[in-house]
């Protein structure tokens, strides 16, 4: 296989960071460029690095490095040295595994059956106990990255690549989408409960796989549907063939997809995101409207909220904060004065709009309230004379371990403190959030089921659907050190 791999910097923020994205292409002349554009509609997914791997009917072809899809593959000569017809791609932020050129993905291996390259958006909640058990019997990581325990898991396992692939699959716990490159088909696997979303499109005799259907409108393909959680589809010349190897469960897709995580112009679970964003804000104005003069979103993923929650309590909706797109995703925040700062310089005021006016502030969520805080000040300072914070989820009281990049749980300010004490230290009016079952109405439920919920929303309610195998047995917390050693 040919492999290149290069490095440069991340960033520290107050908020969640999304998780990773895939993408794959079979049957198409130009898969790497497709690939390419579609990880480029994926890049909100993770910013941290990309990857490519293609395979061209006799060999595999690789191009792996730290930074954004836009600079890592905006050359010609990168794309160009990724010939064939079939590609997988990935964007990462590290929700396991140090942030190194070795983590980055697409993984390869060489197996029996062939070579193999394989990526994955989500995280195994199982994967030390594994990594351990495999490290005992001789496995040798070149990674810290979890996706490396089901390549290890394929390699002790028997069959051809989908017969081990299952194998392995059957032996994780936690959430997972993978796509994975043979030299002869493009598998895609959405774990049992469906966390992490995975959908399949089409473009005459090419099938894609994508993280979220905006990057199939990038390359002009057709969102054919969702791959169904537990399923998994092998596409090659003769098209798609769907399976579904594991015991059926009932699906816990993650409900922050609909929030925050997924791009306004994608469709999950058949559904519009940016309606279903839209929606909750009317649910919060519902629930908890204000009298006040003009509705703000906190730029940009606030914005569908705003417009619904507007729409619903008849205040006019007006742009009070604007966000400067150009600061760079390398700018390193390491201190929280520092954050304080990164704040002034990420959003301003539009003062015209603002002063003597009593505003409603529209946000996706809350994690530290560093932010809320900073953009409340703003208000205040630019002449608003109340300021009402009304945020488009619940609190979030508890951390994910499904693959979304979330503070420990004594970081989260809803989990240490009331809303009455989240709003005075914010130093808000009022502060309310929509409700758990104002959420579920939102994304077209009557309300959350509590026997049998319809989504993930443990980081709201702390109710885990999938076992956090590693964490409950004390060795999440110190998965570094514990990586580096006696695994490493
Ligand atoms: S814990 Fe929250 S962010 Fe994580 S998968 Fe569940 S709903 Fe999504």
């Amino acid at each position: 296989m040919v492999d290149s791999v290069k490095g440069s910097n991340i960033m520290d923020r107050d908020g969640f960071r999304d998780e990773c994205a895939v993408f794959g292409i079979y049957g198409h002349v130009d898969a790497a460029a497709h690939t390419a554009l579609g990880l480029h509609a994926l890049q909100h997914r993770g910013q941290e690095a990309a990857g490519i791997t293609t395979f061209d009917g006799s060999h595999f072809h690789a191009h792996r490095e730290l930074g954004l899809v836009g600079d890592i593959f905006a050359s010609q000569r990168i794309i160009e040295h990724l010939p064939g017809y079939s590609a997988i791609g990935h964007t990462r932020y590290s929700t396991t595994g140090e942030q190194s050129l070795r983590n980055v993905q697409p993984l390869f291996a060489d197996f029996a059956f062939g070579g193999l390259a394989i990526a994955h958006n989500g995280n195994l909640t199982n994967a030390l106990g594994l990594r351990h058990e495999l490290v005992q019997q001789g496995c040798i990581f070149q990674s810290t990255s979890d996706t490396e325990v089901i390549i290890h898991l394929m390699a002790t396992s028997q069959g051809q690549v989908v017969d081990r692939m299952v194998s392995a699959l059957r032996q994780v716990e936690g959430a997972y989408s993978v796509v994975a490159l043979s030299k002869n088909v493009l598998i895609g696997v959405r774990d049992p409960l469906g966390v992490r979303p995975l959908v399949l499109g089409q473009m005459g005799n090419t099938h894609i796989l994508a993280s979220e259907s905006c990057a199939l409108d990038i390359i002009g393909a057709t969102h054919i549907r969702d791959i169904e959680p537990g399923e998994l589809v092998i596409i090659d010349i003769d098209g798609v063939k769907s399976f579904k190897p594991f015991p059926k469960t009932g699906r816990r897709s993650c409900i922050f997809e609909y929030v925050y995580f997924s791009r306004p112009d994608s469709v999950a679970g058949g559904q519009s995101i940016y309606e279903v964003r839209k929606r909750i804000g009317a649910e919060l104005a519902r629930e908890s409207g204000v009298d006040a003069d003009v509705v703000f979103p906190i730029p940009d993923s606030g914005t569908p909220s705003a417009i619904g929650y507007a729409a619903e309590t008849g205040i006019p909706f007006e742009l009070g904060i604007i966000r400067n797109h150009y600061i760079g995703r390398t700018f390193i925040e390491p201190t929280d004065e520092i954050r304080h700062l990164g704040v002034k310089l990420k959003h301003n005021a539009n003062r015209a709009f603002v002063e003597g006016k009593r505003v409603v502030l529209i946000d996706d969520s809350i994690v530290r309230g560093i932010t809320s805080k900073k953009i409340v000040e703003m208000m205040r300072d630019a002449g608003a004379t109340e300021v009402h914070l009304r945020i488009a989820s619940p609190p979030t009281t508890n951390s994910c371990f499904y693959g979304v990049d979330t503070p420990e749980r004594d970081q989260l300010l809803a989990a240490q403190l009331s809303v009455d004490e989240m709003r005075i230290m914010i130093g808000a009016d009022s502060l309310a959030f929509v409700s758990i079952d104002g959420l579920y109405r939102a994304t077209g439920h009557p309300k959350r089921d509590n026997t049998l919920p319809q989504y993930c929303d443990a980081c709201f309610t702390g109710d885990y659907p999938i076992p956090i195998t590693d964490r409950t047995a004390g060795t999440q917390s110190t998965q570094s050190s514990l990586l580096t050693e006696s695994m490493l």
